[in-house]
């Protein structure tokens, strides 16, 4: 991906979702993996073979894999697992090719996104009126910066913008029922969620 794209991908999601937008742009990218995978899974027997010897998906990814799929395509792929006797092998660890790209995918976002903050508008303006990252990304990003000026403003605008759900959450809290709180507001707790725990990949 070159930075000018990753520049639109990101500014997009930070105009069109109140969220992190490293994290919308992981599930983005896992669910398009997810599909392809599965349609190659369908049609094609060396890919079956080579994910039954990397001992299939994790937990997570199985499920996930599970959920987008037809049936018969599960249980093809569970055959191919029983077929390749790996699980004689107790030891054997999973490699999950879906943990790996994504993996991959998410050092090249935080990498792009550290490169960002070169942008001393995107800083001050775009980035600090937004609601920013998830908490897994914020450190992420911040252990690649080596310029102390920089570390200090992002935890600032990073406090800032917790704090500035403060008289949402008032409000919510004391409203008597939930059916009283609006949708867009109903969405602001899971931003704030994500603030604080970090959602990552596996929302949808
Ligand atoms: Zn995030
Ligand atoms: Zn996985």
């Amino acid at each position: 991906m070159a930075s000018t794209e990753f520049k639109k991908l990101i500014f997009d999601k930070i105009e069109s979702e109140p969220g992190c937008p490293l994290c919308s742009l992981l599930m983005d990218y896992e669910f398009n993996l997810l599909a392809n995978i599965h349609y190659e899974v369908t049609r094609n027997e060396s890919i079956r073979k080579q994910i039954a010897s990397e001992g299939g998906f994790c937990d997570f990814h199985f499920r996930q894999f599970k959920k987008i799929a037809n049936y018969k395509t599960s249980i093809t792929l569970l055959k191919s697992l029983i077929d390749s006797e790996i699980h004689k092998n107790i030891n054997t660890n999973i490699n999950c090719r879906l943990c790996n790209e994504i993996n991959l995918f998410e050092n090249e976002l935080i990498l792009f996104t550290t490169d960002l903050f070169n942008d001393f508008d995107f800083l001050h303006d775009k980035f600090k009126n937004s609601n920013g990252f998830c908490i897994i990304h914020l450190k992420s990003i911040l252990q690649n910066i080596k310029d102390q000026n920089l570390i200090d403003t992002l935890t600032q605008f990073h406090h800032e913008q917790i704090e500035r759900f403060k008289p949402i959450i008032e409000l919510m809290n004391s409203s008597k029922s939930y059916l009283e709180i609006s949708m867009s507001n109903r969405g602001l707790v899971n931003v704030l969620i994500q603030k604080f725990a970090g959602r990552k990949t596996g929302g949808f």
